[in-house]
């Protein structure tokens, strides 16, 4: 039986603003979809924050055997500065500005963002589409969403039409909004715009000749607008109703609603059972920006190249900080937080490792069955990792008195605290022990040094059955001596 059938998931819902029981559409199957990063730059940490809660989600749904098929997409076109209606593509400026190809710049920065996630340990998505990869899918919504009478044509631009919509739906359910409180507190249109109301957004915009991001369509050269993409990429490959949609919360308006709005004016239905919103990420209680220079990259925080923390981090060390706080809530990233949650951190390592010489007694003083259970319940109650941490923690706590001979534990409750333990810090919270690879590392370096030596001392006393035995048993296991003038070096 697979585990998800012992446990309920309270998910909080933002389309409603309450935590729902979680029941996916198709037993057994989830469909998940998240907004990935438009690549015109180095992954921001706060992204890097939203896509890791993301990833934990995925991977707590995937321990529990579920099939999750979990979409993130890669916005390489359409997304203009500033989030703006108008104005220049993000993707576009970069590449004028840097005399580079647009594609240039999507897949330097793609690159860019597969690598610091792979950093973090992050796993793939099922399936990472492209916006410029789905052009057809977006113009066949626009035609749809045209005919159903939801979206007008001007001067080779295709605008959404949030009053139509508005009458029959509910613009802004998500994000709490009344259409008129926004039409109220914008202001009037120019004489220049094309569109009929502030609010209408741009489902295609028509290319100025300067533009170089551009595709033939039913109303001439022109260009997605942002929102499509996801609604394209989501109804295409998850259905027209899927589990869950995922994203940073300042996504939640205008995109999110957007995606709504879009999805139920083309097939009538609503796209998501589960809208699910990250919180942010600030740097010394301040938001980060690059403009006031308190930002810092993620890359910056490993190498330890940057004037804002006193050591590098490792990733799975910023990984277990991020995991401290619900995904929920605001997380303030500074110097003193990250240096105590670093003791924790190998406090926790290090635990792992015991478990496995601790005695065995004949009875157990902490329930471990029970322990575990609540291990799952924090994670149930919407996926809630610092609770998960703290159980982890009590489990420490039992493991150093069963060291130091204060508390016994049974032999099947061992294997069940060690299952449980390596299950959710890597499975589940997706967390790394570099650190005992790097010491295994060293400790195989002294050894193959020691055997250099003692080899060096056989030749010397003209025993060479010993010094050949070494070289090639070494060989054997991958590991290559090479003699030269400065003395025998080794490759693995
Ligand atoms: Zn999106």
């Amino acid at each position: 039986m697979p585990l998800y059938q012992e446990q309920t998931i309270k998910v909080h819902n933002s389309l409603t603003g309450k935590k729902e029981t979680f029941i996916p559409i198709n037993e057994g199957h989830i469909g998940m979809y998240v907004c990935g990063p438009t690549v015109y730059s180095n992954v921001h940490l706060g992204n890097c924050r939203t896509f890791m809660s993301f990833d934990m989600i995925f991977r707590y749904f995937r321990h529990l055997g579920y099939k999750v098929r979990y979409v993130r997409n890669i916005t390489d076109a359409g997304h203009l500065v500033d989030d703006a209606e108008d104005g220049e593509d993000k993707i576009a400026k970069k590449a004028r500005l840097e005399q580079l190809e647009p594609m240039e710049v999507v897949q330097r920065y793609t690159v860019d963002f597969h690598n610091i996630l792979e950093k973090f340990n992050f796993l793939p998505p099922s399936i990472e589409p492209t916006a410029t990869g789905h052009i057809i899918e977006q113009i066949e919504i626009i035609k749809d969403i045209l005919e159903k009478g939801y979206a007008y044509e001007v001067n080779g631009s295709v605008y959404f039409d949030v009053v139509k919509f508005n009458e029959t739906n509910e613009y802004g359910k998500l994000s709490g909004r009344k259409l008129e409180d926004m039409i109220a507190n914008t202001r009037e249109l120019t004489a220049q715009d094309d569109k009929k109301s502030p609010q209408d957004f741009a489902l295609w915009k028509k290319a100025e000749p300067e533009h170089i991001m551009r595709w033939p369509s039913p109303w001439g050269d022109g260009f997605p607008g942002w929102h499509l993409e996801c609604t394209a990429m989501s109804t295409k490959y998850l259905g027209e109703t899927f589990d869950i949609h995922g994203g940073g919360m300042d996504l939640k308006f205008p995109h999110h609603e957007c995606e709504i709005a879009q999805a139920e004016a083309s097939n009538g239905k609503s796209p998501v059972k589960y809208w699910m919103h990250a919180n942010m990420l600030t740097l010394n209680g301040k938001k980060m920006a690059k403009s006031t220079g308190n930002s810092i990259l993620p890359g910056e925080i490993f190498s330890g190249e940057n004037d804002i923390l006193s050591k590098p981090f490792s990733p799975a060390m910023v990984r277990f900080f991020m995991m401290q706080a619900h995904y929920t809530s605001i997380l303030d990233i500074s110097n003193d937080a990250l240096l105590a949650s670093e003791k924790g951190f190998n406090k926790l390592m290090d635990s792992i490792k015991s478990i496995n010489s601790l005695p065995i007694g004949s009875k157990s003083d902490f329930d471990v069955p029970t322990w575990k259970h609540s291990c799952y319940d924090a994670m149930n109650d919407d996926f809630n990792t610092p609770i998960l941490i703290a159980k982890l923690f009590d489990a420490v706590k039992h493991i150093n008195l069963i060291k130091e001979g204060s508390e016994t534990i049974t032999k099947e409750d061992k294997e069940i605290l060690f299952d449980t333990m390596k299950s959710f810090v890597f499975d589940v919270l997706g967390l790394e022990d570099k650190q005992s690879s790097n010491a295994d590392l060293e400790k195989l370096s002294g050894v193959v040094e020691l055997l250099i030596q003692l080899r060096k001392e056989a030749r010397e006393n003209k025993d060479f059955a010993t010094s050949d035995k070494i070289r090639d048993q070494l060989a054997e296991l991958g590991i290559q001596l090479k003699d030269g003038k400065e003395g025998t070096t080794y490759s693995l």
